[in-house]
């Protein structure tokens, strides 16, 4: 179902972003759209949209309750949500429990390392420079963040990570690494906004050992492994099983 919206204000790989009649609020449909690679590799996936907007909204819930500032306000259908209307930081921020994806192809660290601390590395968000990683001095030199949203961005990412590895622990889920995307709303709060999602995160099934088959995110489609939404699925139904039903806006 489409809830009544106003204009687009925004469309990106996985989202769009559109206006409502109160101008503090988005209302953000999660498109079935799956892309890889910066977008060279894509592919329409019935489904995907519902399910990446309801494991969102449940794990928004999760870190609210833990006072976790977000920008989720509720739900206004299967694959839309309510949302503050903020400014997003073009920053990716990603933390990493285990080591795999870009670090292991970048670095000599070997795959499957344990990182304690977990890792946090920041990106530069924009397509057409294909994400550059960020050291502490680009990152001054850009000027996107000053050092006190730079250290409260960390602190976020960090308490998210604590709070998410140990939710999906009791799941029998490991949380391997995700990216974080920070909104800034009106009244100069940072938020976690964005989604978090098996496009996001990435998340395997302590229940099998295989190594392929344990994968229940998007390395799924990047690997042509197949089963994407049945992945999706099994995250969303074991999150469901030990968590209230996400507010509703509708
Ligand atoms: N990620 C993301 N969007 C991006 C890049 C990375 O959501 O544009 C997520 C990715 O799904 C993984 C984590 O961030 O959970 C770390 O990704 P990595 O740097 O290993 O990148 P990749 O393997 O996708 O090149």
């Amino acid at each position: 179902m489409t809830p009544e919206h106003g204009p687009l204000i925004y469309e990106g790989k996985a989202k769009r972003i559109f206006g409502t009649s109160n101008d503090e609020e988005v209302l953000v449909e999660f498109k079935n759209q799956a892309t890889a690679f910066n977008a060279l590799k894509r592919a329409e996936l019935e489904g995907k949209g519902r399910l990446n907007c309801q494991i969102s909204a449940y794990l928004f819930e999760i870190l609210q309750s833990a006072g976790i500032p977000t920008h989720f306000l509720g739900l206004a259908s299967d694959e839309w949500m309510v949302a503050q209307r903020v400014e997003v930081i073009p920053l990716e921020v990603v933390l990493r429990n285990v080591a795999t994806g870009s670090l292991c192809k970048e670095t000599p660290i070997v795959m499957g390392t344990q990182l304690e601390p977990p890792l946090l590395d920041l990106y530069y968000k924009d397509d057409s420079l294909a994400d550059p990683l960020l050291t502490e001095a680009r990152l001054e030199l850009l000027g996107v963040v000053d050092s006190n949203q730079r250290v409260e961005i960390e602190r976020l990412a960090r308490s998210v990570n604590d709070l998410l590895k140990c939710f999906f622990e009791k799941l029998d889920l490991q949380l391997v690494d995700f990216k974080l995307e920070i909104g800034v709303n009106r009244a100069g709060q940072l938020l976690v906004a964005d989604e978090i999602s098996p496009d996001t995160c990435r998340i395997w099934d302590k229940r099998v050992n295989n190594t392929k088959a344990r994968i229940l995110d998007k390395d799924r489609f990047r690997q042509d492994l197949g089963g994407v939404l049945d992945a999706y699925g099994e995250i969303l139904k074991r999150i469901q099983e030990v968590s209230s039903k996400p507010r509703n806006c509708s």
